[in-house]
Parts: C-alpha cells; structure tokens; sequence
C-alpha cells in the first residue's frame, strides 16, 4: 500500500502541495486530478523522489520513502513517467526498452562492451507488443509521432518491473481513439496487480479508467470517491469543473 500522510512542498512561498493525506491499495488504479497548477505534477515528483519534502511522510509497503533517490525508490518497485515524455531519441524504440530493461538487471558493466543488439531483446519486444509499439520497434526515438513516445516512456517505465507505476498525465497532448486506448493500456496494467497512480486534468481519462479519484486543488485534497461520487461533489463542480454552485446533490463523498 502506498501511504501519502500530511505531504507538503513548497517553492519559495509557493504551496505547490500542502498538506494531502491519501492512501492507495495494492492493484488499485487511482486518478490524482485537478486543474493546471492543483500540485499534481509536484505530488508525483515528491513520490518518485525527484523533489525533497517540506513536510509529511510517504511509504510504500512500509517502507519510508522521503529519504530514498528516485534509483533507491525504483529497488522498491517505484516507477514514474513524465506529463511532457522522456525518451533517448539517438536510440530506436526496442533500443530504449533495451537499455531500460538492462539498467534494471545490473547489466549496464555487460553492454557497454557488447552493445545493445543481443541484450534483453525477448523481454523488451514483449513489452513493445503490450503497449502497441512492435510495428516501430526499429525506428528512431527522435522521429516517433507523439502519441507512440507517450507509448514508449510507458514502456520504459514498465521495463523496470515497478509494482507501483507513476503516470503524470498519460495521456496528455493525445485526442480521440488514441487517448482511449492509451487509457485502457493504463487500466490493464492495474488489472495485472500493479497499484497505479496516474494524474490527469481532464475527466474524459477518469470516467471508466481509474477505480477511485482523488481531486487535487490549489495543493490540497477537495474530494475523492469513485468517478460517480466526485463528479456529483458540489465543491468539485463548482471549483474544479466551473458550474454554478448548488446544481449537484454530492452524497456518499469524503471532504478532506
Ligand atoms: P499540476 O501538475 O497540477 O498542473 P504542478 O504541481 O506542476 O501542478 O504545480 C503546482 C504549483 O507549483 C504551480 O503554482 C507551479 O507554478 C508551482 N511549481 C511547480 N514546480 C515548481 C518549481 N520547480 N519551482 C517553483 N514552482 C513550482
Ligand atoms: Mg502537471
């Protein structure tokens, strides 16, 4: 279980996060969402460990995270992508699974001596089949159209074998059948047991994806409850998704 008690980060006077309270059960798929700015992004880095706390504890499986490097935090099965994706664009898409799926055994002493041609080639191609990406398996990082690159940084994340999976925004920049199908990707994965934690601002991702929603604004948690109950949340209708105040009859929601 991933426990998130009392977070906060701030920048320079700025609440980014302050003070949010959340637990995730293992093989659960949760959305953090909000609007631009709610502190979602922030949250993830404080999880993954690319940011030191201001304040509060996080442990996953009960172990205490916040004094861990993202490389110690992955040991323990923590994995992340980013909202914009990070890919090695010199390398072709099986190359960076590849070198993902080494750096996860050890194996970085090995390939630089023999190269990446041989070096985990099944596991990586397997996992090029499980996000889509088989038919561009050969083609340069660099050249991949965007919604193949969000694809891929999930293929790298998943070459790590993570048990909890960090997604900041999955789907972002993606429209349409693409954005369905990259969110049904996400969904399947926490359907295999791993616990899954994705942020998102819009709820198009959420409805049907994510088993429990939390809602993020201004750095603290407004609502969470299933897709149903935060979307009849007066206070996350009229903060979050702009409608007049009093349209909705919000029951079975806990205020944080
Ligand atoms: P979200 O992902 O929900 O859009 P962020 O977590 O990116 O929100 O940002 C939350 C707030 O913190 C914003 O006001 C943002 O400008 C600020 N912020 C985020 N990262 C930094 C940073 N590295 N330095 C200073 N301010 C930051
Ligand atoms: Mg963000």
């Amino acid at each position: 279980m991933l426990q998130v008690q009392q977070l906060v980060k701030h920048f320079d006077g700025i609440r980014a996060v302050d003070g949010v309270s959340f637990e995730v059960l293992p093989g659960q798929c949760v959305a953090l969402i909000g609007p631009n700015g709610a502190g979602k992004s922030t949250t993830f880095a404080c999880i993954a460990g690319q940011y030191p706390l201001t304040g509060g504890h996080i442990a996953w499986k009960g172990v205490a995270l916040e004094g861990l490097s993202p490389q110690a935090r992955l040991q323990h099965g923590v994995a992340r992508t980013f909202q914009v994706a990070q890919v090695f664009e010199a390398l072709t898409v099986l190359q960076n699974v590849q070198l993902a799926a080494q750096a996860q055994r050890g194996l970085w002493a090995i390939s630089a001596f023999k190269g990446l041609s041989g070096q985990m080639r099944e596991p990586a191609l397997a996992l090029l089949a499980q996000t889509g990406l088989e038919a561009l398996a050969a083609q340069d990082a660099l050249s991949l159209p965007y919604g193949a690159k969000k694809r891929l940084e999930l293929a790298v994340a998943l070459a790590a074998r993570p048990q909890l999976l960090l997604l900041d925004e999955p789907a972002a920049g993606l429209a349409g059948p693409e954005r369905a199908s990259l969110m049904q990707l996400v969904k399947g994965l926490a359907g295999q047991g791993m616990t899954v934690l994705y942020t998102e601002h819009n709820m198009d991702a959420v409805a049907g994806v994510a088993d429990r929603v939390l809602v993020l604004i201004e750095g603290k948690l407004a609502a969470q409850g299933s897709f149903d109950e935060i979307s009849r949340d007066p206070v996350v209708r009229s903060r979050y998704l702009g409608e007049a105040a009093g349209e909705a009859a919000g029951e079975g929601v806990s205020h944080a």
